[in-house]
């Protein structure tokens, strides 16, 4: 078995079955992509706009690519025709966007609102009171190219565990908030996308529905490379 595969086989023993797996490819070669395919996963994840249309074509249809990193408007029309879902709806505009193009091409993406739960400023999302602003003025229903299912957040990069942990407890008592208040009759609204390489088993502990895993699995990565 190869250091990839061995490495995707243990992260993946640690996480009970309800969490989803989301293996970050973002910098790493098809070929990397297609070992892991080949043990048998599926969802694939990258931050990347050109990157992901270069690589998409090369890989099995089969694959559910989702989209993990901040998204420019502009650029949405290059993914909808094959991602499966959006993790970083960080914006009104980003959502209605992604809603039109998807009408175009004729499927329903799935997207979830990028909460800010960081201390660090440069983080992208949006704070539990945009969002609720935004819920409040818009109909769910008038987008039926888009299925909200859920929230993401990035903590802080930090050595803090109890921070970390802070963070990741805000994410999922927004969540409920918002499934409470906005969602409580929409079954699809139940994701709640945190946890990286460093922070993932702290994020499960803290209600994590997804985890979003990358150099622990296909090593440090080289951006210079690219
Ligand atoms: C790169 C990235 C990840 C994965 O990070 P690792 O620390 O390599 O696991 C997760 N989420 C987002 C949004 C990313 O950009």
């Amino acid at each position: 078995m190869s250091y990839l595969t061995n490495n995707f086989k243990n992260i993946k023993a640690q996480i009970p079955p309800q969490v989803t797996l989301v293996a970050v490819s973002k910098t790493f070669p098809v070929d990397n992509i297609t070992e892991i395919y080949n043990y048998g996963h599926r969802i694939f994840g990258e931050n990347r706009v050109q990157e992901l249309t270069t690589k998409q074509p090369q890989l099995p249809d089969d694959i559910e690519w989702h989209y993990i990193g901040h998204l420019q408007t502009n650029k949405v029309k290059f993914i909808t025709p094959f991602v499966s879902m959006i993790h970083g709806v960080d914006s009104f505009k980003l959502l209605e966007t992604i809603n039109s193009e998807a009408k175009k091409v004729n499927r329903k993406i799935r997207c979830l609102l990028q909460i800010y739960i960081a201390t660090e400023e440069t983080k992208y999302g949006f704070t539990v009171d945009e969002v609720t602003q935004m819920l409040e003025t818009i109909n769910i229903n008038d987008y039926q190219n888009i299925e909200i299912s859920g929230v993401m957040g990035m903590a802080s990069f930090s050595d803090d565990e109890n921070l970390v942990r802070s963070e990741f407890k805000s994410l999922k008592s927004c969540f409920n908030i918002l499934k409470e208040k906005y969602f409580c009759n929409q079954d699809v609204f139940k994701e709640i996308s945190m946890g990286m390489s460093g922070d993932y088993l702290i994020a499960i502990e803290e209600g994590s529905t997804m985890v979003r895993v990358g150099s622990s699995i296909f090593g440090n990565r080289n951006y210079k490379k690219l």
